[in-house]
């Protein structure tokens, strides 16, 4: 990715704890019939629970109705598979782990209901229901989550991650505290697939809706395929709230000197980090379908060749103005200003492609 988020601690944190203190101290501790006293080591969601209890809304029973669904499930699980689970609980909730360490292994829920199917379909109703406009975190009893806690959390965010670009692709803004609407946050470990996480704030990312709903959707940046299938293929990829991110260059070489003709195939582009990272880029280019619409960008009508258009045009101003008949001179100094601002107006591109342009002589007759 082009840079990465600064994480924000904050009080919807605590929906996170509330769903690690039913995994560890209630589902893996089942034992006996469920009754409200299980959930005595946390008083507050304890009374939440009994609260619930005395509501006839959907969401109060279908959250109280969960939890015990799935704690009669752990109740047929031996103490090895509740101890494998705890680990894999663990694993899916270290985003940064899974991203930076192919040794740590997640669970999707097809692992699980290849042995326990019934457990796999009680997680399941309840994960993939807790983010969301029908989650039952939405109740005031938990501090109304779409309401509120979000839009607290993402006004927080945008204050302090202020790029208003996304990361993902730097070709779209990104909407920020400006707006009256903010950007969807995408489950970077999908949340179809990968159970335990899905109100883990480091899995969740803002991005623009191209990268989020066209180019990534359900990918995951975990298994280049099929999960089930592709076990060997396990691929490290960035974590976006990484403290360290590395300079990310790239290379575009053109084949075709008719630039105002240019189609995907007469463009290679490579992206480099300064130390390595190989296998994080190609994820990055995987998931996000990055060759693809970075070539569509260069052969549009509205990018790549207005940008060489204006690269003549300009010149031809700046000879007739200020006496400069030195190509080079002038190239340079456009080309200095895409560098400096590389996640303006696309300039990542830009100047890459235009250097390409300079070193194919495109500029020479001039
Ligand atoms: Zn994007």
């Amino acid at each position: 990715m082009h840079f990465t988020f600064t994480y924000i601690p904050h009080n919807i944190e605590k929906l996170q704890e509330y769903l690690d203190f039913l995994f560890y101290e209630v589902w893996l501790k089942a034992d006996g019939d469920f009754d409200a006293d299980k959930l005595s080591g946390h008083p507050e969601l304890q009374q939440i629970y009994i609260d619930l209890g005395y509501k006839e809304g959907k969401w109060a029973q279908f959250f109280n109705s969960s939890i015990e669904n799935i704690y009669r499930e752990f109740l047929k699980l031996d103490s090895k598979y509740r101890a494998f689970l705890s680990v894999r609980y663990a694993n899916n909730n270290n985003i940064e782990g899974l991203c930076c360490d192919k040794t740590i292994e997640p669970i999707t829920y097809e692992e699980i209901s290849q042995s326990h199917p019934d457990l796999s379909k009680a997680l399941k109703s309840f994960y993939s229901k807790l983010y969301g406009s029908n989650s039952p975190f939405n109740l005031e009893d938990f501090g109304f989550l779409n309401k509120d806690l979000i839009t607290d959390y993402d006004m927080a965010f945008m204050e302090k991650n202020n790029q208003q670009v996304c990361p993902f692709c730097a070709l779209t803004h990104l909407k920020a505290n400006n707006h009256s609407y903010r950007e969807a946050y995408d489950h970077y470990i999908p949340k179809g697939s990968y159970p335990f996480n899905v109100l883990n704030f480091r899995n969740l990312a803002p991005m623009c809706n191209e990268c989020n709903s066209t180019y990534k959707l359900s990918k995951s940046p975990l298994y280049p395929i099929d999960p089930l299938k592709g076990k060997n293929a396990r691929t490290k990829a960035f974590y976006p709230y990484a403290d360290d991110h590395p300079e990310i260059s790239f290379k575009i070489e053109i084949s075709n000197s008719n630039i105002l003709n240019l189609t995907p195939d007469d463009i290679s582009i490579t992206i480099h980090a300064d130390s390595g990272y190989k296998e994080e880029i190609e994820t990055w280019m995987r998931v996000f379908g990055l060759e693809e619409r970075y070539k569509a960008t260069l052969c549009s009508p509205n990018d790549g060749q207005v940008w060489f258009n204006k690269a003549i045009d300009e010149f031809e101003n700046a000879k007739e103005l200020a006496n400069i008949v030195d190509y080079d001179v002038f190239y340079k100094r456009i080309l200095r200003e895409a560098q400096k601002y590389p996640l303006s107006d696309k300039g990542f591109l830009k100047a890459q492609f235009l250097e390409e342009c300079r070193k194919k002589g495109l500029f020479n007759s001039i």
